[in-house]
């Protein structure tokens, strides 16, 4: 277990993440016009609302016949109505034919509903087709099977609002309303940067010792994912000159710094020191009450939020998922969105630590009773494996000191 007699004083995780995303709490992103083609993913910057009606004329849901609800309203089975077919409403195409009393027209789906019509009967509810008539065996509520203008998307309406998160369908739903373009917020630079003078870019024979950094490749990725437009900016030597220079050329381009190694209280961790050299207010939270993570520091330095990551790699994933994520989600103008909870039975004990919120890595397995959470045999920071095979995480709660076997759980996915 990891010592923390040099933290005087860890920071609640909640309280935490509440000091560090007040510093942007009036934070609107900027925003660009993009065509339609590269919003899935991006956050919309405007409210859109429907400029015209969708669709722009009723049309039939269904393959048959588009005719009069009053005409057919005496039949029976033993009573049938027949109407005359007229002719045929054709997809894509304006017929102009007007529907009168005892008429009927062929309609597909999608087709325009002629005039004079009101209602639309399937053709496996007709009880006999014949070239040009039709016979019915019982009546047709008004308005059946035709989706009316205007009823999907109603012009003037807002259809999306700032700060969704768009998807395909959304797209589509803009693409049919004549909108090519929309604002999407303008995608936030993160600046990722390593520290540590053992790091290395790869392995190599005489480099025996060093370590590969790997966190810039994994906390790069993990922002694109997210939605931020990562900037790197390299490994630095732990050397107090390189890491502000370094940082102070960050601030002038980035809107968010993830700065890992170097967080902790050892006489090499220069990070925290270099942040309050660089500006004010410099560091607001050092050291957190989570484990993985715990030397975490957050801090604001001319307006931009830095996030200080403990360098053992694992930790640096989960210090990104508590403050990072949150972070740039914000910086977007995300709207918060409400997930639906996922649950599983824990298939064995698991053991807290007092006094931190322990995030338990495990693996998921779909059993006739529902989902299993299985934790991974091993739980330490420096194992990445655990983090590779772990399909998600359970957070155990500051104040409890295990949680049973069988017992439910909520489950955050690690996609
Ligand atoms: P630190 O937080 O700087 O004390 O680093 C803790 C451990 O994580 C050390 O073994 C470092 O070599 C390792 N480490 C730090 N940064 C990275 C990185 N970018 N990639 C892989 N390992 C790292
Ligand atoms: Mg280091």
């Amino acid at each position: 277990m990891h010592s923390h007699e040099h933290f005087d004083h860890l920071t609640n995780v909640d309280d935490a993440l509440e000091i560090f995303l007040k510093t942007v709490e009036k934070y609107h992103p900027k925003r660009e016009l993009q065509p339609l083609t590269n919003c899935v993913g991006r956050v919309l910057a405007e409210d859109v609302a429907a400029s015209q009606d969708f669709p722009s004329f009723d049309r039939s849901v269904m393959d048959g016949f588009a005719i009069r609800s009053l005409d057919v309203q005496t039949s029976l089975p033993s009573l049938p109505v027949m109407l005359d077919v007229i002719g045929e409403s054709r997809l894509g195409q304006d017929c102009g034919i007007i529907v009168k009393r005892s008429q009927g027209v062929s309609v597909a789906t999608g087709s325009i509903i002629p005039k004079g019509a009101d209602s639309v009967v399937p053709i496996e509810d007709i009880l006999q087709v014949s070239k040009h008539r039709i016979s019915l065996s019982s009546p047709v509520p008004r308005g059946q099977n035709i989706l009316h203008k205007g009823e999907d998307f109603s012009r003037g309406k807002v259809i999306l609002e700032v700060g969704r998160r768009l998807r395909p369908q959304d797209l589509g739903a803009l693409k049919v309303l004549g909108f090519s373009k929309v604002h999407v917020a303008r995608k936030p630079r993160i600046g990722v940067m390593s520290t540590g003078s053992e790091l290395v870019e790869k392995n190599a024979p005489k480099s025996r010792g060093k370590i590969v950094d790997i966190n810039r490749l994994i906390l790069l990725e993990m922002v694109a994912e997210c939605g931020g437009e990562g900037v790197d900016l390299g490994i630095v030597d732990d050397d107090q000159r390189s890491i502000r220079d370094a940082l102070r050329k960050a601030l002038r381009s980035c809107n968010l710094i993830l700065v890992s190694g170097g967080s902790s209280m050892g006489q090499r961790d220069l990070v925290p020191e270099c942040i309050n050299l660089l500006g004010r207010p410099g560091m607001m939270v050092h050291g957190v009450a989570m484990r993985p993570a715990m030397p975490t520091g957050l801090a604001l330095v001319n307006h931009v939020p830095i996030i200080s990551l403990p360098g053992v790699p694992v930790s640096a994933i989960f210090a990104f998922h508590v403050f990072g994520l949150p972070m740039i989600s914000r910086l977007l103008g995300e709207q918060e969105v409400t997930k639906a909870p996922v649950r599983a039975v824990l298939s064995e004990r698991v053991q807290g630590v007092l006094g931190f919120r322990f995030f338990v890595r495990v693996k998921l397995k779909r059993t006739e009773m529902g989902l299993v959470a299985e934790p991974l045999k091993n739980q330490k920071s420096s194992v990445l494996k655990s983090m590779v095979d772990a399909d998600a995480y359970v957070v155990i709660p500051e104040g409890v000191a295990e949680i049973q076997a069988n017992e439910t759980v909520e489950v955050t996915l690690l996609r």
